[in-house]
């Protein structure tokens, strides 16, 4: 991978490394027969019909405002879940791919720290399949994607919510916006908080820099776990005056307590 070596020489996070990285997955997209991430059978796309209507939780009942899965009979449309219902949060809506579990845990990991970028693009289209919220009263709507903090995306080089936010938006030809978030702080609340305690130290952890009356905005993150973290997100895009804001999640973690997350989690998100 001579192209990804040429691009580690390129100070880590920024756009020029960003681009090449892209190009370079670009190329690699262009040059080998595209086979399925999942079965690795070759395709045309990269997550094949087969694998992605055979993914956990695909087709399961969900809170339609957190998309926890919750119990019910699969053809009715499913209830908010208790949390939702007992505080709601300040997005309408999360659209999930699947549940936390292989093969999605995996693809997931590969993304984030084996530096694939070239996943986010399959996950991203598959997302935007799964993208059937409407958005009648509103303008079409902004995508925008979690930050990371700035030593991580240093460390990381590029934020796989923001490759992902990238592809659903080409997909669905809606407008890009990556700047719409800012992390106040730097780091992250530990993984072993809880709920609750995860919530209080997140609150006010986001900035949105300049007033959205009334749009709409899609936030894409490719974990989802607590909700802690789209909670405070998308408390600064509705204090920034959104009128509705649609969470787009590549997978979604069963239960909402941070201690049992964290056995399930490859590391910190
Ligand atoms: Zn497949
Ligand atoms: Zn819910």
């Amino acid at each position: 991978m001579g192209a990804m070596n040429a691009t580690s020489r390129v100070s880590p996070g920024s756009d020029l490394a960003g681009r090449l990285r892209r190009a370079a997955a670009g190329l690699l997209d262009a040059w080998l027969p595209a086979s399925c991430i999942v079965c690795d059978r070759p395709r045309g796309d990269r997550l094949c019909d087969d694998c992605e209507t055979a993914l956990p939780g695909v087709r399961a009942a969900r809170c339609p405002r957190c998309g926890l899965v919750v119990p019910g009979p699969g053809d009715a449309a499913p209830a908010r879940c208790a949390a939702c219902d007992d505080d709601p949060p300040a997005f309408a809506a999360t659209v999930v791919l699947a549940d936390y579990a292989a093969p999605l845990d995996r693809l997931v990991h590969a993304l984030k720290f084996g530096r694939d970028a070239s996943l986010a693009r399959p996950l991203g289209h598959a997302l935007a399949r799964r993208l059937a919220v409407g958005w009648r009263d509103f303008p079409p709507p902004l995508v925008t994607a979690i930050p990371l903090s700035t030593a991580r995306l240093a460390e990381r080089g590029f934020n796989q919510s923001l490759e992902i936010a990238r592809a659903l938006a080409r997909a669905r030809r809606l407008p890009l916006d990556h700047r719409l978030l800012v992390r106040t702080r730097s780091g992250a609340p530990a993984a072993t908080l809880h709920a609750a305690e995860r919530r209080s130290a997140l609150a006010g952890a986001f900035a949105t820099p300049r007033p959205l009356p009334g749009c709409a905005v899609i936030v894409v993150d490719d974990v989802m776990t607590t909700g802690a973290t789209l909670r405070a997100a998308a408390e600064a895009l509705r204090d920034a005056g959104a009128g509705r804001v649609i969470n787009c999640v590549v997978a979604r973690t069963a239960q909402t307590d941070a201690s049992r997350d964290r056995q399930r989690r490859p590391g910190p998100s």
